[in-house]
């Protein structure tokens, strides 16, 4: 059976990198799809218009932008009574600090691609999903025979640094990170970027606060304090690691 290939970019620099070895010719997807969880920082979809879009329609490849609200109805909260906070925060619910499951990237993005990949009425899949070499741990199999995940920077032994070295010598700025302005796996370094963007860091302080209003032990931050309150020196560390296993967010 002929298989689909298709491309579920993350939209940060991994993603970028496999922009580029598009329009150079060297990888030729079917369809091309990122989902906009409808938070996402405002920073990926600017490089997105402005760089990655116009780049691929170059070599005649269309990004679709696919709205996650089209395809999945939970939002923040699901669950049998739709009171399971979807996104990793962190709680003092036990007396310390802990850190809630992470179930929005398969929610809000592996779902929504899959729902719309079948939109398109395709049979199989090869999903290419933008890992490099330095992040192996990230690599998952994929268990139905419809669906396999492919990793292109892994084919071409690509590690992070490759990524931006590439996206570089195509005349393109660096890549954002992309991820959700509310992100709680946001590194010290990365909240401080939104705090710079006024938009983003209203928003993310108003659903920390929100949070809260439903469960007042629910923090944003790992300081477990109001995320305007939250100290984002380097020195702090962020308790629990960074990013996500799924593959979807952080790419
Ligand atoms: S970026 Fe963070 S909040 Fe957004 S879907 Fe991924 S894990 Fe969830």
């Amino acid at each position: 059976m002929e298989r689909t290939q298709v491309w579920a970019s993350g939209g940060g620099v991994q993603s970028a990198a496999i922009a580029a070895l598009i329009v150079q010719g060297k990888l030729r997807p079917d369809l091309c799809v990122i989902v906009d969880t409808e938070r996402e920082q405002s920073t990926t979809w600017e490089y997105m218009d402005a760089v990655i879009s116009p780049a691929l329609a170059s070599v005649g490849v269309k990004m679709h932008r696919v709205r996650k609200s089209e395809f999945e109805h939970r939002d923040l909260y699901g669950g049998k009574d739709s009171d399971t906070l979807l996104v990793p925060a962190f709680t003092t619910q036990s007396g310390g600090v802990g850190k809630l499951s992470n179930f929005c990237s398969s929610y809000w993005k592996r779902e929504v691609v899959k729902r719309w990949v079948n939109s398109q009425g395709v049979k199989a899949v090869d999903l290419w999903l933008g890992i490099s070499v330095d992040e192996m741990e990230r690599v998952q199999a994929e268990r139905s025979a419809k669906w396999a995940n492919r990793y292109p920077l892994i084919e071409a032994r690509k590690n992070r640094g490759d990524c931006i070295s590439l996206v570089k010598s195509m005349g393109w700025p660096e890549p954002p990170r992309s991820s959700c302005y509310h992100c709680p796996n946001h590194t010290q370094h990365e909240w401080r970027e939104i705090r710079l963007r006024p938009a983003d860091w209203k928003a993310a302080v108003q659903l920390d606060r929100e949070l809260r209003a439903k469960d007042p032990h629910v923090f944003l931050h790992s300081d477990c304090v109001p995320l305007e309150q939250a100290d984002l020196d380097d020195a702090n560390g962020v308790l629990f690691g960074h990013g996500c296993s799924s593959g979807h967010c952080f790419t």
